[in-house]
């Protein structure tokens, strides 16, 4: 099913068309009365201006939390960035103020992302007028490492005027990114936003801001995310305005949820469809025959057991130090009472044992959970947090429902620690194959069990581009934990679209395309006068900077096509070798009539051992990943369409095999496994061969068995002038679209501090509280009352309530622990066929408008007004013929119908939902009665239980 529209709920959907882009909410009323917040027009702060009075602190805390959540923040936790930049300036208190300000910002962002957040939108998440300069930071924090503002969004400007003289001839300054992929697109994207909302700080030093040039190679955007046209656009089975391609390279978004920046960018901001995969993966033996489900299952099981057995020698994660909120007031979006008192800083350098009201706040470490391996394949490998490598091999293989070898006893186990020790440079391949080598002692493996056992080593080989013989054991995936969630998918029409929105969204970036560059000089100190770079391209062009952003791939780098003067110093050069950068290749293949099942998204082949029936593991390692995996594209590409995988040593094989002869190994395989249907040659064929494509050298980065952990780190570590990107320089999500995306934002956010310096801190960050609590006489109470909503609300409440919310906040805290947040009723399908098409049409429609109204005004440049445009949207609609109306009323039904089913699911999930929290709350009042002793909480409910929004209300059973 076609989607095209995100979680965005109501905000987004309703102005997902340029035309309604101010946020709904601020239409509405919100905490503090008598505010006209209409984004970019408040031009005063006012507390509590952006938390909207018609939810509930509980509701409003839910949305905040999760809007942190889908920043890849911790809503409960200061980033250990945000813990250096405040630790001098706050109290533990504070830790908690600052978080529930900084989740309300990104509450704003995620709830519509075509709307750029303004400083006054932020600081209205501050309660009161004392924590204005802390909003200020958290905004400013946010918004230059890019987590709000960011992607295809127009923001606004500070540069004031400057004197002409200066204008004209003073000093400009200049950033070349290197290289137009996602990462530096992504880049200068985000620098030119930075360059915008920070201008006032370069024209009131007389200086016009930056600008920012961007060096391209090919003649294209995009890089490694390249959709190439198909000969035949005229017949198309996608919706109208697509193009017919196939993806050479990145063809999979690896989930939208938690964290994933594609969201506001796919979903949320250029609203391209895209279709959601299935993990419905059937695989064929070598002969044609499918294989069995129970026979997959139970090797995939083995399969994931000796992988598990094999991470026992993981390199242990790198723990930082972060300091905690407090959960259940953040949950329950309180501010504590905020008395001042020493900062972390003053505290932790004391070491003064944590005062008893911060033992929630305390400085911690927190260590990266291990749950899971990142995938781009049909399947995903789940490593459970639990594994239990103690347990005798035979013992789990029986469980699972293997029968042992006559003679092999319950309590055989598996011993790798003399292969894994056997060299300073342990791989995976080796550890693993050695694991099932011994469980060939124990179960009389079958030479199918050893193709299905290599099918899946074919696709982790797909997923690092490498032979599983060349990971490291210790490091293969350091990037564990940080997977999205949501399903898998594949971009309509093309994911190239994306790098052509950033590329020209909302205005276009300054790219040079066909400048290979061949040379950098640089001067590594900061004490040049003049521009500190200088590079020179191979058609002659030469441009000087004063800082570059290099994201040309690992491969470039490691070819050394560009020379860089002076050299790069040795700790960069040996990461660039020591790092591991692979290859993927693909052969595409585009028929006619789809002799496949149109609706299965994938489907897997195994491949014979060098010699046939082989039981030794090493006759399968060159053949393993040839073709092994097909992806039926009919849904995305426009044509019926499959495209097959060449990965580990296939991939080389692909490389240097002329595309005959691959075409017809492939049809050989096709016509096996389709038989007794004839398979037909393709009409149209394309072969990628990455490795020798000068401006790739390979497809993506693994992490090698000489590489060391923390080395996509020092990848992404600056030198003088020289800041690098790209996806081998992102450590938490390598190899990946995204991961190259948010490199670029990583480094624009290190160039502007180079710049500028960091977020400057005021001093002190937090006025001090004028004590009113002390006493509570009538009078103090009535000038309380004109400090704010938040502070007269906390003091009507008494101590008994006080108490009490306290304990159901505890209660709560409890029942999300274990079972985590109560289901989200899924929004409404919310899809309108206009819409739809409104958003296609727009900017032809607009430019249309513009050139009527030139005319009839002969003004230059006059613009339509929306109005006019609307009208004739609406017009080109109500005239436009069933064929062209046709895609929009079919995704609209189609989002209807998921809509509908995914209201049915929520329904089971909430009722099974409230059963454990009524479970949970009743064991937790048996264990720790209440204070007051209050029988009735046993059987009541509150707001979080109910999913509802209003505050905090108890239901008697
Ligand atoms: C076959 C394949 C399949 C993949 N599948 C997926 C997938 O399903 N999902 C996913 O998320 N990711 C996938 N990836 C990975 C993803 O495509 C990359 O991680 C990402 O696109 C890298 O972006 P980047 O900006 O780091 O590098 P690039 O996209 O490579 O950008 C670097 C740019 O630098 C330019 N350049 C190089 N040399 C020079 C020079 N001398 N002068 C000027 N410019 C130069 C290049 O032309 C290029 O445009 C796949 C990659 C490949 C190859």
């Amino acid at each position: 099913m076609a989607k095209s529209s995100g979680p965005f709920g109501r905000d987004l959907k309703l102005s997902s068309t340029p035309e309604l882009s101010q946020s709904q909410e601020h239409a509405g009323r919100h905490r503090s009365a008598g505010t006209s917040s209409v984004r970019g027009k408040v031009r005063e702060f006012r507390a509590s201006s952006s938390i909207p009075a018609a939810l509930s602190w509980e509701e409003f805390a839910r949305q905040s939390i999760l809007a942190a959540e889908s920043s890849r923040l911790n809503p409960f936790s200061l980033h250990p960035e945000e813990y250096k930049m405040l630790r001098d300036h706050i109290t533990h208190a504070q830790v908690t103020i600052y978080l529930n300000i900084r989740n309300g910002i990104l509450r704003l962002w995620t709830r519509n992302p075509l709307v750029h957040v303004t400083i006054e939108e932020a600081v209205g998440c501050a309660r009161e007028k004392r924590y204005f300069s802390l909003a200020k930071v958290a905004y400013h924090w946010l918004m230059r490492n890019g987590y709000i503002n960011f992607g295809c969004v127009e923001v606004s400007n500070t540069a004031g005027p400057i004197p002409r003289v200066k204008a004209k001839g003073g000093p400009r300054r200049t950033v070349l990114v290197l290289g137009a992929g996602m990462s530096g697109l992504g880049c200068a994207r985000h620098l030119e936003g930075l360059f915008a909302q920070l201008g006032g700080q370069w024209t009131e030093q007389g200086e016009r801001p930056p600008k920012v040039i961007v060096l391209e190679a090919r003649p294209r955007v995009g890089g490694r995310v390249y959709s190439h046209p198909l000969r035949n656009q005229s017949q198309s089975t996608i919706p109208a305005g697509h193009r017919n391609t196939a993806e050479m390279g990145a063809q999979i978004v690896t989930g939208y949820e938690h964290g994933n920046p594609m969201n506001a960018i796919v979903r949320g901001q250029l609203g391209i469809p895209y279709h959601g995969l299935r993990d419905n993966t059937i695989l064929y033996d070598h002969d044609g025959s499918k294989v069995e489900r129970s026979q997959d299952i139970l090797v995939e099981k083995l399969y994931n057991d000796i992988l598990e057995r094999a991470s026992v020698y993981r390199h242990k994660s790198a723990t930082f130090r972060v300091v905690e909120g407090d959960r259940n007031l953040i949950l329950f979006g309180r501010d504590p009472s905020d008395t001042g008192g020493a900062t972390i800083a003053t505290l932790e350098n004391s070491n003064t044992p944590l005062p008893a009201s911060a033992s929630t706040t305390a400085s911690t470490t927190e260590e990266k959970p291990s749950t899971g391996v990142e995938k781009l394949a049909g399947r995903a490998y789940q490593l459970s947090a639990g594994f239990n490598p103690n347990i005798p091999a035979a013992e789990a293989v029986t469980t699972m429902g293997w029968q042992l070898r006559s003679g092999a006893s319950n309590s055989q186990s598996l011993q790798l620690d003399t292969i894994a020790k056997s060299s300073p440079y342990p791989t995976l391949g080796e550890t693993m194959d050695n694991g099932i080598s011994q469980y060939q002692a124990i179960l009389d493996l079958k030479p199918k069990d050893l193709r299905l056992l290599n099918w899946h080593h074919a696709n982790l080989e797909y997923a690092n581009a490498v032979s599983v013989n060349q990971l490291s054991l210790s490091g293969w995936d350091q990037d564990i934990g940080n997977e999205f969630e949501g399903e898998h998918s594949e971009i309509i029409g093309g994911y190239q679209q994306v790098p052509r929105g950033l590329w020209q969204c909302p205005g276009k970036l300054d790219v040079h395309f066909k400048s290979v560059v061949k040379s950098i000089r640089y001067n590594p100190q900061d004490n040049s006068k003049g521009k500190a770079v200088k590079v020179e391209c191979t058609n002659g062009e030469v441009f000087e900077a004063d800082q570059i952003v290099i994201t040309t791939p690992l491969g470039v780098l490691k070819s050394g096509s560009i020379r860089f003067e002076p050299p790069l110093p040795e700790w960069k050069q040996g990461v660039i070798e020591r790092m591991g950068f692979g290859l993927l290749n693909k052969v595409i293949l585009v028929y006619e009539e789809a002799f496949w099942e149109p609706d299965r998204d994938m489907f897997g082949l195994l491949n014979e051992a060098e010699h046939q029936m082989s039981l030794d593991q090493s006759d399968y390692a060159t053949r393993r990943g040839r073709f092994y995996l097909f992806w039926n594209c009919i849904k995305t590409s426009g044509r019926p369409m499959l495209v097959a995988l060449m990965a580990g040593e296939a991939a080389h094989f692909a490389e240097a095999t002329p595309d005959g002869q691959l075409i017809k190994e492939v049809t050989g395989r096709l016509a096996t496994m389709f038989a007794p249907n004839p398979v037909p040659l393709p009409s149209e064929t394309i072969v990628t061969r990455w490795k020798k494509d000068p401006f790739a050298c390979g497809s993506y980065s693994y992490v090698g068995a000489k590489t060391q952990a923390g080395d996509y780190d020092v990848m992404a570590r600056p030198h003088g002038p020289l800041h690098f990107a790209g996806e081998a320089t992102c450590g938490t999500h390598p190899a990946t679209v995204h991961g190259a995306y948010l490199s670029g934002l990583r480094a624009a956010a290190e160039v502007v501090e180079s710049m500028i310096g960091p977020i400057k801190i005021p001093s002190p960050l937090v006025e001090k509280r004028i004590k009113l609590e002390l006493s509570i006489t009538p009078v103090i109470m009535e000038s309380k009352r004109k400090l704010g909503p938040e502070i007269s609300q906390l003091d009507s409440r008494t101590a008994e309530q006080l108490r009490e919310e306290d304990y159901e906040a505890s209660i709560i805290g409890a029942i999300l622990n274990e079972i985590g947040e109560r289901p989200i009723k899924p929004g409404r399908a919310g899809v309108n066929p206009f819409l739809l098409y409104t958003k296609d049409n727009w900017y032809k429609c607009k430019a249309d408008c513009d050139a009527a109204r030139k005319v009839t005004t002969g003004d230059a440049n006059a613009k339509a007004s929306k109005t006019e445009i609307r009208a004739a949207l609406g017009l080109m609609w109500r005239t436009a013929s069933p064929d062209i109306k046709k895609p929009y009323l079919d995704q609209t039904q189609n989002a209807r119908d998921g809509a509908a089913a995914n209201a049915a699911n929520f329904k089971e999930r909430v009722a099974t939902w409230d059963r454990e929290a009524t479970r949970i709350r009743q064991e937790y009042i048996q264990t720790h009665p209440p204070p007051n002793g209050n029988e009735n909480m046993m059987n009541s409910r509150t707001a979080i239980e109910l999913g509802t929004g209003k505050r905090l209300r108890r239901l008697g059973a």
